[in-house]
């Protein structure tokens, strides 16, 4: 089952670290979703099976639709219990860094990261910053959890793996995969998907959980941005949906409401690009989502400190809204034109 991804020489040489007992932290991205939630907690999971001391430390707090998974009430969170998590950094000798490659997609955790002097990065996104010590980065792979499931394999403890490991590792593959449907879904997708199914991993019960889970309030958020948010531009390209900081206080707005707002965009026939802005406390984040031949990573890596994948990708702006939606909508043709349907 084992995919290229996890090579040999990488896993003996975790396997090697790994050999005694020891103190693990394991830490993924700022705002973290499905993948970063559900490959934490299960390597989390795993390792504690096999003797290690393990804390998973998150920058901020999941979405209320991922705190099911087995293990995120241990977790410790950075945005309100710092000095914790710190020190769980410091102290650990070996650090996991999962599903992000750039120290600043840690946040307020960005300099205990870099402290750290072990550091064992599994992840998917493109361009690993130059300080980890032992890499598993493959740009193919659907999800990092999908690597962490090779990892676990790769390191003969396939029959570890139960229902809760499962279920945590397949919620980040589904939700990564876009439900199996984006075009990094591959036959070893469907293997390792396959392999967690036979583990005891429920798919009916885990996409119940994280899509089935809206408030009232947040449904209507996404009528409303819909209906009167949503522009389209360029010829029906691309469309654009903006949201004010006074837009989601009317709905009342929790972390994780507008997660996959930006796909709808992507459905009107004739789009290529849909991008999406919103107003935060510390600044507009964009989410760009493209199909085909269309590298939004490119678009924010040049214009608006962010990256990602070719047809999903993320950045921010300190303008405002009017201002990022201005420059945005100033890029587009330029960079609609460069990549031809
Ligand atoms: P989203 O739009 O869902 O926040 O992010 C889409 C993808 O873009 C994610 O897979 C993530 O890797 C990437 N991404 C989002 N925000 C940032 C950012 O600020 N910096 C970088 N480098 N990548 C980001
Ligand atoms: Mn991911």
């Amino acid at each position: 089952m084992l995919h290229p991804s996890a090579p040999p020489e990488t896993l003996a040489a975790l396997s090697e670290l790994l050999r005694i007992p020891c103190r693990v932290a394991i830490t993924t991205h700022h705002n973290p979703d499905g993948d970063a939630i559900g490959s934490s907690l299960a390597l989390a999971r795993m390792l504690g099976k096999v003797g290690h001391t393990v804390h998973v430390v998150l920058p901020n707090p999941a979405p209320g639709n991922l705190r099911w998974m087995p293990g995120y009430a241990e977790a410790l969170d950075h945005s309100t219990a710092p000095t914790a998590c710190e020190e769980a950094i410091a102290t650990a000798d070996v650090l996991f860094c999962l599903d992000f490659n750039r120290a600043d997609r840690v946040y307020g955790l960005e300099t205990a990261l870099r402290n750290a002097p072990v550091k064992v990065l599994i992840d998917h996104h493109r361009g690993p910053e130059g300080i980890f010590q032992i890499i598993f980065s493959d740009i193919s792979a659907s999800s990092t959890c999908q690597m962490v499931c090779d990892v676990i394999t790769g390191l003969g403890l396939e029959e570890l793996v139960d229902a809760e490991v499962a279920n945590s590792l397949y919620a980040g593959i589904m939700t990564d995969s876009g439900s199996f449907r984006f075009s990094s879904t591959g036959p070893h997708t469907h293997r390792v998907a396959a392999f967690l199914l036979e583990r005891g991993a429920r798919p009916d019960r885990v996409h119940e959980a994280i899509m089935e889970d809206n408030t009232l309030d947040r449904l209507r958020l996404t009528g409303y941005a819909l209906h009167e948010r949503l522009q389209l531009l360029e010829n029906g390209a691309a469309t654009l949906i903006s949201l004010s900081k006074e837009d989601l206080e009317r709905f009342r707005f929790v972390p994780g409401d507008t997660e996959g707002l930006v796909n709808y965009g992507l459905t009107v026939r004739g789009v290529r690009i849909a991008a999406f802005l919103v107003e935060r406390k510390d600044g507009i984040k964009i989410s760009l989502r493209s199909k085909g031949n269309l590298p939004v990573n490119e678009l924010v890596a040049a214009h608006f400190e962010g990256g990602g994948h070719a047809n999903a990708a993320g950045g921010r702006s300190a303008d405002t809204l009017q201002e990022t939606e201005a420059k945005l909508i100033k890029e587009l043709p330029g960079f609609l034109a460069k990549y031809p349907a």
